[in-house]
C-alpha cells in the first residue's frame, strides 16, 4: 500500500502597519485536483513536492491551498473560514501517513498574531504526534516556537529573491519519504536571534547574506545535518515573533542542532550594523542617476507590493516628473485611473488624478497623453519570484506624460516580478533613463538583467526601509537596531 501524504496550506506574508484587512476574496483557494493543474508545472514548493512524490510508492491527498498578495491583517471571519475548510478537507481524508505543510510564517490575522503556528497546531492536533509533519515556510517567515513545536521539521527557501521555491518542495518531499521509511529521524531546534534585518540587506546574492548562507553550506556539508534554516524575519509586522531566526533540523541529535545553531549565530551577530542598510533617498538616486550606466532600476522601497504595499505611491512619479531631466517607467495601482483612461482615445490628452478616492495625501494631477488601455493578464516564459507564471494586472491604461515618460496603470495590485509586465505592451527598458519597481529584492531576479545600475530607494511608506520609524507594541526587546549594539550585546554573544 503506498503511503498516503497530504499537501495542504494557507499561505500569507502580513503587513501589520496596512490598514486595509484581507477578506476571503484576496485569496485564490484550491482544492484537490485543482491544486495539481496549478502547480505540479509551477517554480513553486508545491511543484517541487509533486516532482519527488510522482516518482516514490505515495499516494498524494491534495487538501486545500490558499494564498494571497502580501497584505494586511486578515479577517478574523476569513481565517475561520479558510482554516475550517483545511480542516474539514483533512478530516474527509483520513487515514494519513505524513504531511506537506505549505506556509509562508508570516500569516496574521485580526485575532491571531501567529497564524502559521496556529494551523500548524491545529493539524498536529487533528493527526496526532506519530504523523509526520513537514512544513515549508519563506526565509520572511517570523518564526514562532508554536511552528517548531507542532512540525517535524521546517524547510525554508535558502534564496531571496526566492528562485528556488521549487527545489525547497522537492527538499522538504525527501525529507517526508525518507522519515516514512524509517531512514530518518528528524529533530529541529529553533534560535531565535535579537536582530531585525533590513529587508534592504537581505539579497542572498550580495553581503552580509551572501556569506552567512556560504557559512550555513559549509557548516551543513561539514556536519552532515539535515537543514540549516536561515530565517530572515519580516520586519512588517507588530507581533512577539518578529526578527531574524534560525532553525536547524538534524537526524535525531537535538545537542547537534543547538550546537550548530548558536555557531551561526555567534558569526551572523558578530557585526549586526551590517544588516541595518544604506537608507539613500530619492533625491541621493537622483543624483547617482547622473553617473550610472542606464536604465537604472529604483526600487521604491516604501511601496513594496511584495511587502504588502499598496503599489500606488507617487513620490517618486512627482520627483521624477519635477525634476524633468530622466524619461522614466512607473506602474501604479490605480483601479479608478483605469476606468477614466478608457474613456479616451489613443493620442487624446486628458488630466487624471491617481489617488483621487483612495489615498488623498497622495494625489497628484497630471495631464497625459493616452497611449493604450487593455487587458493585463500575461504569461511568463520562466518562473520567476514567488513562483508564478500567469499574471493578472486587471484592465490596464498605458499613458505618456508630458516629459514622454510612461505610466502603466493597473486595476489589480501586481508586484514587478516579471519584465512582461513591460515588453508585452512593447515597453522596452532600454529606452528609459529610470525604471521604477515597486520593490525592493524580489524585482532583482528579472530586472537586474536589463537593469545596469540598481538603486534601492528609501521612500516613505508601510515598507519603508527603517524599521524604526515604526511604532511597535508587542516586538522583543532588546533587539538591534530598536535597540543599541550595547543594549543587545548580553543577547548578541
Ligand atoms: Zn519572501
Amino acid at each position: 500500500m503506498p503511503a498516503r501524504v497530504a499537501i495542504l496550506g494557507i499561505y500569507h506574508e502580513t503587513n501589520t502597519f496596512v490598514e486595509d484587512m484581507l477578506l476571503l476574496k484576496d485569496f485564490h483557494c484550491a482544492k484537490g485536483e485543482e491544486i495539481r493543474k496549478m502547480f505540479a508545472d509551477a517554480h513553486h514548493e508545491i511543484g517541487g513536492v509533486y516532482e519527488v512524490f510522482d516518482k516514490e510508492d505515495i499516494e498524494i491527498v491534495e487538501i486545500f491551498f490558499a494564498d494571497a498578495t502580501p497584505g494586511g491583517k486578515i479577517s478574523a471571519e476569513t481565517y475561520h473560514i479558510l482554516l475550517n475548510e483545511l480542516l474539514l478537507g483533512l478530516k474527509r481524508n483520513l487515514p494519513l501517513n505524513g504531511c506537506i505543510l505549505i506556509g509562508h510564517g508570516a500569516a496574521v490575522s485580526e485575532s491571531i498574531d501567529d497564524i502559521d503556528g496556529h494551523w500548524f497546531h491545529c493539524v498536529r492536533e487533528l493527526l496526532g504526534n506519530d504523523i509526520p509533519l513537514i512544513a515549508t515556510l519563506d526565509p520572511h517567515a517570523n518564526v514562532s516556537a508554536q511552528m517548531v513545536s507542532a512540525t517535524n521539521a521546517l524547510i525554508a527557501y535558502k534564496t531571496n529573491p526566492h528562485i528556488d521555491q521549487r527545489d525547497t518542495g522537492k527538499r522538504a518531499a525527501h525529507l517526508m519519504v525518507n522519515t516514512l521509511k524509517g531512514l530518518i529521524s528528524p529533530v529541529q531546534f529553533l534560535l531565535e536571534l535579537p536582530l531585525s534585518i533590513s529587508i534592504e540587506q537581505q539579497c542572498t546574492y550580495l553581503e552580509p547574506c551572501k556569506g552567512l548562507y556560504a557559512l550555513a553550506q559549509r557548516i551543513n556539508d561539514q556536519y552532515g545535518t539535515v537543514c540549516i534554516n536561515i530565517f530572515l524575519g519580516f520586519p512588517y509586522a507588530d507581533v512577539a515573533e518578529m526578527g531574524s531566526s534560525l532553525v536547524v533540523v538534524t537526524d535525531s541529535n537535538l545537542d547537534h542542532a543547538k550546537d550548530i545553531a548558536y555557531q551561526i549565530k555567534s558569526e551572523m551577530c558578530r557585526h549586526p550594523d551590517a544588516y541595518s542598510g544604506y537608507k539613500i533617498t530619492a533625491m541621493e538616486a537622483i543624483a547617482m542617476t547622473a553617473h550610472a550606466i542606464r536604465p537604472v532600476l529604483f526600487l521604491d522601497m516604501g511601496d513594496n507590493i511584495g511587502g504588502g504595499s499598496p503599489g500606488n505611491s507617487t513620490i517618486l512619479l512627482r520627483l521624477l516628473s519635477t525634476y524633468k531631466k530622466y524619461r522614466f517607467f512607473i506602474c501604479i495601482y490605480d483601479p479608478e485611473v483605469v476606468k477614466e483612461a478608457a474613456k479616451y482615445s489613443r493620442g487624446s490628452v486628458f488630466t487624471i488624478t491617481i489617488n483621487e478616492f483612495k489615498n488623498k495625501e497622495d494625489n497628484y494631477t497630471c495631464e497625459v497623453k493616452m497611449i493604450r488601455t487593455g487587458d493585463g493578464k500575461f504569461k511568463e516564459d520562466k518562473p520567476v519570484h514567488g513562483g508564478k507564471i500567469q499574471f493578472d494586472m486587471g484592465h490596464i491604461a498605458i499613458v505618456e506624460t508630458a516629459g514622454t515618460s510612461i505610466i502603466l496603470f493597473t486595476s489589480l495590485r501586481t508586484p514587478p516580478f516579471s519584465l512582461k509586465q513591460l515588453t508585452q505592451f512593447d515597453i522596452q527598458p532600454h529606452d528609459f533613463d529610470i525604471i521604477v519597481a515597486k520593490g525592493v529584492n524580489a524585482p532583482l531576479a528579472t530586472y537586474s538583467k536589463v537593469c545596469p545600475s540598481v538603486v534601492q530607494v528609501d521612500t516613505p511608506g508601510v515598507t519603508q526601509a527603517d524599521a524604526t520609524r515604526f511604532a511597535y507594541k508587542k516586538r522583543k526587546k532588546p533587539m538591534f537596531p530598536f535597540e543599541s549594539i550595547e543594549e543587545c550585546y548580553a543577547a548578541v554573544i
